[in-house]
């Protein structure tokens, strides 16, 4: 038992409910921590800076958060935008804060212990706002790749529930209020509100699957957000078998598929190109080291050319006749490139009126997605015009 927080942390919390045998599978294998978390390990500890700055000057001056942020700039994986995302996400967390007719109490970086729940789970909350009758619990997430929503958000609730415990002597929660801040994916919060009492529901499922994921029991149980970034996703046989399945299914043979059966198909079929994929860099990644993958095996790909010296071998090309005007290509930086270069708020106050927004490419999404649905049917009042007239 003296492993549990190892085996079921909050942030995999959405993998060990759907799948409570995750837990034990994957901890039998590497955790293979990648630069991308190293990355926003750096971009968190901005956020705390920035947060404590705002909230707290005394303790964190100006020039204190300055000299900490040049200290983080020294860290290989640093990135200029680091400074933009955290700004927004101070934003985000100000805008609230402002918000209130009272300064709310704000914890920043705060441990969080919900081992009433989950036994010994504990994590540590970005941040916690109290007010008025509402916890509010703001996490930052720097990933680009998959938007992470607030709703029904194990992780923030598993927080939420920590929090709760420890302060709801101090302070008044009926409302629980969770947000997300995702600015590489996205500049709108992602956020929802429950009920304390949806809340310690919630806490009542979580303890349960925790049971079963800690005894090592219950149903694997693939799924396309649960399998995605588990370690086992390459091996697991539960997912293979059903991927496998899927990918063969020959029980339905219509001539043509329903719209039904297409959202059914599409719905299913989600997870077999990416489960494919995941195995296909694993068996890369064993025969790399020698093991045998039967049929197949790694070969080098194919190489591409690059200029030992590329000044050297401009000037051989100008004095034998090539115009230099010919090897160059003057091209101007994407909107995106420019705005980055010279900030969001300077950028919108010069040329924000010389940006239009273009319609994107339309794209098929799950119907939970929350845009609007378009279609390319011509409704009789543009086909016609205005009829009375
Ligand atoms: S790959 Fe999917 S089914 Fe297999 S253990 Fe992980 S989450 Fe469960």
């Amino acid at each position: 038992m003296s492993r549990a927080h190892a085996l079921l942390s909050a942030s995999s919390a959405h993998r060990w409910m759907a799948c409570p045998p995750s837990a034990k599978l994957e901890a039998k294998l590497p955790d293979t921590t990648s630069e991308a978390a190293a990355e926003g390990t750096l971009a968190h500890k901005v956020c705390e800076l920035k947060l404590q700055n705002y909230f707290d000057t005394t303790n964190m001056s100006k020039r204190k958060m300055n000299a900490r942020i040049k200290k983080l700039k020294e860290d290989p994986l640093w990135q200029e935008e680091i400074i933009g995302h955290a700004d927004t996400y101070l934003d985000c967390i100000k805008g609230l804060a402002i918000s209130f007719d009272s300064a709310p109490s704000v914890l920043i970086e705060e441990k969080v212990d919900f081992s009433k729940w989950v036994h010994g789970g504990f994590g540590t909350a970005d941040c916690l706002m109290f007010h008025g009758d509402t916890l509010h619990v703001i996490d930052f997430k720097y990933g680009k790749g998959v938007p992470v929503s607030a709703e029904k958000n194990p992780q923030l609730m598993l927080y939420a529930l920590g929090a709760a415990q420890e302060y709801s002597m101090i302070y008044s929660m009926d409302r629980i209020h969770l947000v997300i801040v995702q600015p590489r994916i996205s500049a709108e919060v992602s956020e929802w509100t429950i009920t304390l009492d949806e809340l310690l529901q919630f806490g009542e499922t979580a303890r349960e699957k925790a049971m079963l994921a800690l005894s090592g029991s219950g149903e694997f149980n693939p799924g396309e957000a649960q399998c995605r970034f588990c370690r086992a996703r390459a091996t697991c046989r539960a997912r293979a078998d059903k991927n496998v399945k899927l990918a063969f299914a020959t029980e339905k043979k219509p001539d043509q598929l329903t719209p039904e059966e297409i959202g059914e198909y599409l719905q299913q079929g989600e997870d077999v190109a990416r489960w494919l994929s995941d195995l296909k860099e694993y068996a890369l990644k064993e025969s790399l080291l020698g093991h045998e993958i039967t049929g197949y095996k790694a070969v080098e790909g194919r190489g591409s050319r690059a200029w030992t010296d590329m000044d050297k071998a401009f000037d051989i090309l100008i004095e034998s006749g090539t115009p230099e005007e010919m090897l160059y290509e003057r091209k101007p930086l994407t909107l995106a490139q420019v705005e980055k270069l010279v900030g969001k708020k300077d950028f919108a106050a010069a040329v924000g009126d010389l940006v239009e927004k273009k319609p994107g490419k339309p794209t098929l999404v799950p119907k939970s997605d929350k845009r609007e649905a378009i279609t390319n049917i011509v409704s009789a009042e543009e086909a016609f015009g205005d009829t009375e007239n």
